[in-house]
């Protein structure tokens, strides 16, 4: 049996594409939603992470570098599907070993990376 946990994250940022044809050129900001999910075997407490240490993780590595940040200063194309793997490439750097993250960057609108 593999069990899969997640928790659920949000920072906000703003960014612009220089090269879009369309009102994402403008300088705007969104109200990003994170998606963190590790599975694996559960251990002898009968847990496969604990839910405070995947957020202390998250917390330190991707939201305290990320939120409330001008996205262009950190990736020059700063598009969700390279912040998402901007943020896979800082959790497994922080030997996280992530099974999916979803970065939502509207409501209707996100990115999925999968191990
Ligand atoms: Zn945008």
């Amino acid at each position: 049996m593999h069990t899969r946990v997640t928790r659920a994250f949000s920072f906000e940022a703003a960014h612009q594409l220089d090269w879009h044809s369309g009102a994402c050129k403008n300088l705007h900001g969104h109200s990003y939603r994170l998606e963190v999910t590790v599975a694996g075997d559960l251990d002898d407490n009968g847990i496969v992470i604990d839910f405070a240490d995947l957020s202390d993780v998250v917390q330190q590595t991707v939201l305290d570098v990320y939120d409330h940040t001008y996205l262009n200063d950190l990736l020059p194309n700063p598009t969700a599907e390279l912040i998402a793997a901007d943020i896979w490439d800082r959790l497994t750097s922080a030997g996280m070993a992530p099974a999916r993250i979803v970065l939502w960057e509207t409501t209707n609108s996100w990115v999925e990376i999968s191990a």
